[in-house]
Order: C-alpha cells, then sequence, then structure tokens
C-alpha cells in the first residue's frame, strides 16, 4: 500500500459521508497519514465568496447532526457546515483533524486548491455508481478525478435505499 502523507476527505453532508469517512480513517491509520477533511458549501448566492476557514473551533457535542436547513444567510449556511463537520469528525473519532469548509460554487476547483496548498497525497470521495441521467450530469467524484494534483481514492456507496416489492 502507498505510503501517504496526508488524506483529505473531501465530505458531502449526506448521511453516507460517514462511510466514506471511515474508509479514509482506516487509511490514514494505516499509513499513518495526517488526515484532513473538507466541505465545499455550494449553491451560494452571487454574494457567496470564497471563504476558506481556519480549522473548526472547539466541538459542541450531543445529539444528532443538525440538518442543513434550506433556507438562510451564507453565514448560516457555512456556520451549519463546521457544526456538521465537526460532528462527522466526532463520530469518526478524529476530532484533531483540520476541517475545511469552503464557500464556492467550484466545488472540484477549490477541493484541488486546497489538496494543493496543503500538500495533500490522496484525496478520499465517495462514488454513487450512479446509471442513466444522473451518470450523464456527472458527478462529484468524476469532477474530483479529472486534473487532480494527486491520487484520488473514490469508495463506493453502498445503497441504503430498499428495492420496492414487486
Ligand atoms: P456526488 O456528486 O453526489 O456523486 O458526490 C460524490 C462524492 O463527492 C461525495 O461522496 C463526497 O465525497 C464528494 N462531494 C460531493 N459534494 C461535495 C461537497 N460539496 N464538498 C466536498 N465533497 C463533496
Amino acid at each position: 500500500m502507498a505510503a501517504y502523507q496526508h488524506i483529505l476527505f473531501a465530505a458531502d453532508l449526506a448521511e453516507d459521508a460517514d462511510q466514506v469517512g471511515r474508509r479514509a480513517v482506516d487509511l490514514a491509520r494505516r499509513t499513518a497519514a495526517r488526515l484532513s477533511l473538507i466541505h465545499v458549501v455550494e449553491h451560494l448566492g452571487p454574494a457567496g465568496s470564497n471563504e476558506l476557514a481556519p480549522p473548526a473551533m472547539p466541538l459542541q457535542l450531543g445529539g444528532a447532526a443538525p440538518a442543513i436547513p434550506p433556507k438562510g444567510t451564507d453565514d448560516d449556511v457555512v456556520q451549519n457546515a463546521r457544526q456538521f463537520l465537526d460532528r462527522l469528525a466526532e463520530r469518526l473519532g478524529v476530532v484533531d483533524s483540520q476541517r475545511w469548509v469552503v464557500a464556492s460554487h467550484f466545488t472540484k476547483r477549490e477541493i484541488h486548491r486546497v489538496a494543493k496548498e496543503q500538500d495533500v497525497d490522496l484525496i478520499v470521495v465517495g462514488s454513487h455508481g450512479r446509471h442513466g441521467l444522473a451518470l450523464l450530469l456527472g458527478s462529484t467524484a468524476d469532477a474530483v478525478l479529472h486534473g487532480a494534483p494527486c491520487d484520488v481514492l473514490a469508495v463506493r456507496v453502498a445503497r441504503t435505499e430498499s428495492l420496492p416489492a414487486r
């Protein structure tokens, strides 16, 4: 196994982030790599600027991770994303990890930028194995792979929904 120095886990705010994250944590432990987390807050209005947040504040834990509210100011959304990442890191047992919350329309570009700036040698993303139209529209995993400054691991995300009864 390649000996990675710095692994960047790109986390969305979906339920399967834990599943992908566990893989990133496992790899980091096996290779004695440093682990960082990044979430790009997408769909901000025109006022949304690129904000590179410093490492997360001390954790306020307890209870389930909050859902990201569909409405709110850009600041609210960024703050909620920070809390989500903090709680995700807690569940994964990596409270010492460095966490980046970036507000931008350009998810791939920001993940690549932070990867370059932080000397990351492996980016870990989830892959949902889409078909049909969803596949044509592309995914963040595909986007991150293209032009990445380092290795990219796409962790296959198991589907949790059950098939409809016939
Ligand atoms: P998707 O585009 O939904 O197929 O996402 C695939 C994977 O890309 C997710 O499992 C995450 O690892 C990563 N990802 C998606 N959206 C974001 C985001 N806004 N910030 C960071 N990583 C993301």
